[in-house]
C-alpha cells in the first residue's frame, strides 16, 4: 500500500460475468481528506466502494484499508458506511435502531449525538418503517457514524434528499472533516463534489480519467455548448482551435468548446447570417466526455 494512505485500490479489475465494472482502477484515500468519486451511471463507483468495504471479493489487483484486508474485523470497527440500501427492522424506532447498531462498536457515539448530527431528534421515537425515503436516508447517515469512525464511506448520500436535507448533510460532512475524519463519497453531481471535496476522482468505464482539486477538475470541464444554424460545415467547425466536438442535430450545429468567445467570433466572421444562436453551460456528460478524451491523446477529436 502507498505510504501514508488510509486506503488504496491498486490495479483493480472487477468483472460481473462479461461486464468489466473496474478496469485497472488505482485510487488512494489520504488521511483527513474528503475524496469525491464522481462518475456517470455504471462507471464503477459502487463496485469500488464494495471492494473497500470488503462486501465484494477482490478478483484482481489489491485493496487495503488501514493497511489490511478490508473485511477484517479491526478494520470494520474503524470505518463506517452509508449505503444505498438498508435492511433495518421496520418495527424498531429510530433511536432503537441506532442503539442496536451502536452496540456493535467498542466506542460508539452517544445516540443523542447521532440523532443531532443527522437532524433526527424529532423522529427519535418514530418507527423506522413509518419514515419517508429522505428520513430513512438520514438514519443511514447516522448509522454510518455510529462507531465514531476514522474513515466513512458515503455512497450517493444525498440522492433523493430535498434541498434542505442535502444542505444539512453537507454541513455535517464538512464538520466531520474539521474533526479530522476522512470521508469518501460517491456522487453523480459535480456541484456536490465541488461543495465538499478536497479532491475529486472522476471515474468512467471503470478507470480514473481525471483526478485533482475541485477547481482543477472544473477548469478542465468548463466547456460551453454553442447551438446555431449556420452555413459553415461541420468539418470546418470541428477543425477550429478550441472546438472539442461539433455535431449536426437536425437544422442546427452543436459545438462543444472551452473557448466559446473565440469560436463564436470566428463563426460570425465566416457566416454573418448565422442565426438561432444559443450558448449554454455544457452538461456533466459533456464534461465527462471532455475528461475521457483528455485522458486519451490517441483519440481523434471529431
Ligand atoms: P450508479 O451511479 O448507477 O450507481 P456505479 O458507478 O455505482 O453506477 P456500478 O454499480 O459499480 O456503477 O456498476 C458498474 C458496472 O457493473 C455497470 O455496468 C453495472 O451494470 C455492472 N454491475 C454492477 N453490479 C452488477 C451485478 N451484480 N451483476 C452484473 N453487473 C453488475
Amino acid at each position: 500500500m502507498s505510504h501514508g494512505c488510509l486506503a488504496t485500490l491498486s490495479a483493480v479489475t472487477h468483472r460481473y460475468g462479461d461486464v468489466v465494472a473496474l478496469d485497472g482502477l488505482d485510487l488512494q484515500i489520504r488521511p483527513g481528506e474528503v475524496l469525491a468519486v464522481l462518475g456517470p451511471n455504471g462507471a464503477g463507483k459502487t463496485t469500488a466502494i464494495g471492494l473497500l468495504l470488503g462486501s465484494l471479493q477482490v478478483q484482481q489487483g489489491a485493496v487495503h484499508v488501514f493497511g489490511r484486508d478490508p473485511g477484517a474485523r479491526p478494520v470494520r470497527m474503524r470505518r463506517g458506511a452509508m449505503l444505498q440500501v438498508s435492511g433495518l427492522p421496520d418495527t424498531l424506532t429510530v433511536a432503537e435502531n441506532l442503539e442496536l447498531f451502536s452496540s456493535y462498536y467498542p466506542a460508539p457515539l452517544p445516540v443523542s449525538t447521532l440523532l443531532a448530527m443527522a437532524g433526527l431528534e424529532e423522529l427519535a421515537a418514530r418507527r423506522y418503517g413509518r419514515l419517508s425515503g429522505g428520513q430513512k436516508q438520514r438514519v443511514m447517515f447516522a448509522l454510518a457514524l455510529a462507531g465514531d469512525p476514522e474513515l466513512v464511506f458515503l455512497d450517493e448520500p444525498t440522492t433523493g434528499l430535498d434541498v434542505e436535507a442535502r444542505r444539512s448533510l453537507w454541513s455535517e460532512i464538512q464538520r466531520l472533516k474539521k474533526a479530522g475524519r476522512t470521508a469518501v463519497l460517491t456522487t453523480h453531481y459535480l456541484e456536490e463534489a465541488d461543495a465538499l471535496a478536497d479532491r475529486i476522482a472522476v471515474i468512467h468505464q471503470g478507470r480514473v480519467v481525471a483526478e485533482g482539486t475541485p477547481s482543477e477538475i472544473k477548469s478542465r470541464t468548463a466547456d460551453r455548448r454553442i447551438r446555431c444554424i449556420t452555413g459553415v460545415g461541420r468539418d470546418d467547425v470541428a477543425s477550429l482551435p478550441g472546438v472539442v466536438r461539433a455535431e449536426v442535430s437536425g437544422q442546427h450545429l452543436e459545438i462543444l468548446t472551452a473557448r466559446p468567445e473565440d469560436v463564436l467570433r470566428t463563426l460570425l466572421a465566416l457566416d454573418p447570417d448565422l442565426r438561432d444562436l444559443h450558448v449554454t453551460g455544457a452538461g456533466l456528460e459533456d464534461a465527462f466526455l471532455t475528461l475521457v478524451r483528455a485522458g486519451d491523446p490517441q483519440e481523434e477529436v471529431s
